[in-house]
């Protein structure tokens, strides 16, 4: 009898196995990518009822404009890496929140949201845009690579062991939505956050670089992005940074990987960027398209 229920049991673990297409590291999927948006929407939704939106204009169109680059850099991404199925999946939406934290975040389906705390962090240097380009590719980057899923299947795992393995979904989408709250640090009423792991954290630094990089910006504001984050760890553990465990380990791996990154994209980098100062000289209020032009790179 065991082993007639041992054997379906292993073929759900191997079908919900999927693969980072960057890395090409297996991720474990108990939990559809439907489940996951609609719970990320939902989640979304509760949380921006409560948020206190910022009422500074000007650092909002800022916030805004940077999301909006990193969001068409990450559609150009996606269609050059064989993804453009996933393209479906994002309603990309930017909002700036009035809360000192430092907290910045992208859910599965393209919500990104900016504290102004993080804002105040990038402060108002030349190279501060740039930061901000790395916060919101980081955060995009989580999103891309489907870190969610990931997440929420984890925790569904964890809360419903042999059950949802069993394929008995009792309390399942409490649990997704459960994982979610926790994952995007809305969930307080759960408990602690649910910290991302070393892999994701190493996977999205790469993905944030790539596309800052695809957007026009300068990747190495990743570098100083952490050494601030870090020197601000030292005086209080802020929000972005219990959730975002850094060490000098993930600076010198994104001083590392930099360089080959602007060789790869930077031409891609330069048309973007050529775009969006022409398209903001020409009418600052006009939406541009999510460019696919002017990001004519290949990846092989
Ligand atoms: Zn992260």
């Amino acid at each position: 009898m065991k082993k007639s229920i041992l054997l379906p049991l292993c073929g759900v673990v191997l079908a919900s196995c999927s693969t980072v297409a960057l890395t090409g590291r297996k991720q474990l999927n108990l939990v559809s990518e439907s489940e996951v948006l609609s719970a990320s929407l939902s989640e979304y939704q509760s949380y921006m009822k409560t948020a206190k939106v910022s009422t500074d204009a000007a650092a909002t169109t800022r916030v805004k404009g940077i999301a909006q680059r990193i969001a068409a850099a990450a559609e150009a991404y996606l269609q050059a890496t064989g993804q453009e199925a996933d393209l479906q999946n994002y309603a990309w939406e930017c909002n700036l929140v009035q809360d000192n934290q430092l907290n910045a975040f992208c859910m599965p389906g393209g919500k990104i949201v900016v504290y102004t705390g993080m804002v105040a962090l990038a402060g108002s240097g030349a190279d501060a845009d740039d930061e901000l380009a790395a916060v919101i590719g980081h955060e995009v980057g989580h999103a891309i690579a489907k870190h969610g899923q990931e997440r929420a299947s984890q925790q569904v795992l964890t809360s419903l062991g042999s059950q949802v393995l069993g394929g008995l979904t009792a309390g399942k989408s409490e649990a997704v939505q459960q994982a979610v709250g926790l994952a995007y640090g809305m969930g307080t009423q759960y408990g602690a956050l649910l910290p991302f792991s070393r892999k994701h954290e190493l996977e999205a630094d790469y993905i944030g670089i790539v596309l800052a990089t695809i957007a026009g910006y300068d990747a190495n504001a990743a570098v100083t992005l952490w050494q601030k984050m870090q020197a601000a760890s030292t005086t209080s553990t802020p929000e972005f940074a219990s959730t975002h465990p850094s060490s000098d380990t993930r600076i010198s791996e994104l001083q590392k990987k930099i360089p080959e990154v602007q060789k790869a994209f930077g031409a891609a980098g330069q048309a973007s960027k050529a775009a969006a100062t022409k398209s903001s000289s020409s009418s600052s209020t006009k939406k541009s398209s999510s460019s696919k032009s002017g990001t004519g790179f290949k990846i092989g």
